[in-house]
């Protein structure tokens, strides 16, 4: 069956609200490349939403999961506890320390998604503080259940769906970018933190602040990272009033950005912090990683779900890391960075007016396309052009941002430099064609 005959039956089955990122379909995929339903063969650079950083179906993850499948699916980690839980939680805490002093340590609760993953994150927050306000951005992306989207920031998620959690309040995000350059990044940062503590005295008291959530780097919201000099700051006036700094690394994590967290790049732990998607290779598992001074502190009873941390998803997790650990996952991340962030810049160069910003953390990288080379004129109508430029032309591609023009990179780290320049060529070519 098509790609256009299955777009066809989709309208007459699946809500129209369920949003189409690219046109493409998927029968089968194999490292950085889908094969569709019309027998092209794609290059990815969505990565299933940056879910894909080890690559489609990497064959020690797709034996872990069959030999898993084969001797038990499910028994709910609450009934009967099996040993790869425990197994991808150690490995979890080995790689996440987030405990800094002797006589701590650091736990770890599966779950099945991002979204899952920040809804215990804040309730964990909330129970051990005894507070109930939350601190987010704007841009930010949490997922969409009714907490996480509370904490999402483009109105275009969730119109309608209120009323929202309450006690939720909304920062801007910290970014340094073309807009600030007229000060330096150390006076930029020292501005964000004096607001913060001027919020504290007009908004909320510190006092009475559970969590400040961030993502590391913005995803959906359009790959902003956060300063170094921010995340350390900020760790330092969380240690101060004890708020916990929860790090949302869903979509920065597991070698995407050059490191297993971009948090390591500022050198800081957070108290609670929220992963999925590149965890599993495409099977459904997040996690919430913590203190074991914040998480042993809450009631029992408070968190838990059926299915979370499923044998099935938990051996492919642990695959996908042991074979990160081998390919050397980071290296690879820097790697596609250097080259994306090359192009991508000469691309700038070249679309002086179309392009306004090229930003983000190692291969987590995105283009802002803009008119007349503004940044306060955002071109969400260039963008779409090009990602079906690049689906017409055998790319497949997703764009980000709460104006919908920023176009971003999450192909496969695995990805060969020949694959990942043609890509790059395609995005270079569908520009041209449409300014
Ligand atoms: N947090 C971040 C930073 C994300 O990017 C996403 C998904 N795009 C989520 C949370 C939600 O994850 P999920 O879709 O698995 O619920």
């Amino acid at each position: 069956m098509s790609t256009a005959t299955l777009y066809e039956r989709r309208k007459n089955i699946v809500p129209s609200a369920l949003g189409v990122f690219s046109p493409a379909s998927a029968v089968s995929a194999q490292g950085a490349i889908i094969t569709d339903a019309d027998g092209r063969e794609m290059i990815d650079f969505a990565g299933g939403i940056g879910v894909l950083n080890a690559g489609h179906c990497p064959a020690p993850v797709v034996k872990a999961i069959q030999d898993q499948a084969a001797k038990l699916i499910h028994s709910s980690f609450n009934v009967a506890i099996y040993e790869v839980y425990l197994e991808l939680a150690e490995k979890l805490a080995e790689l996440f320390p987030h405990h800094e002093k002797e006589g701590d340590s650091t736990k770890v609760m599966l779950v099945n998604t991002g979204a899952e993953a920040v809804e215990n994150a804040i309730k964990i927050a909330r129970q051990a503080t005894g507070r109930q306000a939350i601190i987010c951005f704007e841009n930010a992306f949490h997922g969409r259940s009714m907490m996480a989207m509370t904490l999402t920031s483009k109105v275009g998620y969730k119109t309608g769906c209120g009323p929202f959690a309450p006690e939720v309040y909304r920062l801007p995000y910290p970014y340094y970018g073309p807009t600030q350059w007229h000060i330096t990044e150390d006076v930029y940062v020292t501005e964000q933190i004096a607001a913060m503590k001027h919020f504290f005295q007009t908004q909320v008291a510190a006092s009475q602040v559970a969590a400040i959530i961030m993502e590391t780097v913005q995803g959906e919201g359009g790959f902003y990272p956060a300063p170094i000099a921010y995340l350390q700051a900020l760790r330092q006036l969380c240690n101060e009033t004890g708020i916990m700094l929860i790090l949302d690394e869903v979509q920065s994590g597991f070698g995407r950005t050059g490191d297993w967290a971009a948090y390591n790049f500022a050198n800081v732990r957070p108290d609670i912090s929220t992963w999925a998607k590149s965890m599993g290779s495409g099977m459904p598992i997040g996690c919430v990683i913590a203190r074991t001074s914040v998480i042993d502190r809450i009631n029992g009873g408070t968190i838990g779900g059926t299915y979370a941390g499923n044998p099935v998803c938990a051996a492919a997790s642990l695959a996908t890391i042991k074979y990160m650990e081998e390919i050397d996952i980071n290296a690879k991340g820097r790697h596609v960075g250097q080259i994306v962030r090359t192009r991508f810049e000469a691309m700038q160069n070249r679309f002086p007016s179309a392009i306004g910003d090229v930003r983000g953390l190692g291969a987590m990288l995105a283009l802002e396309l803009v008119k007349d080379g503004d940044l306060s004129k955002p071109d969400g109508d260039l963008c779409k052009k090009v990602v079906q430029y690049a689906n017409d032309n055998g790319l497949i591609l997703i764009s980000a941002g709460v104006y919908g023009n920023v176009i971003r990179v999450l192909s496969p780290l695995v990805i060969s430099d020949e694959d990942l320049m043609k890509g790059l060529d395609i995005i270079e070519a569908g520009i041209a064609a449409n300014v």
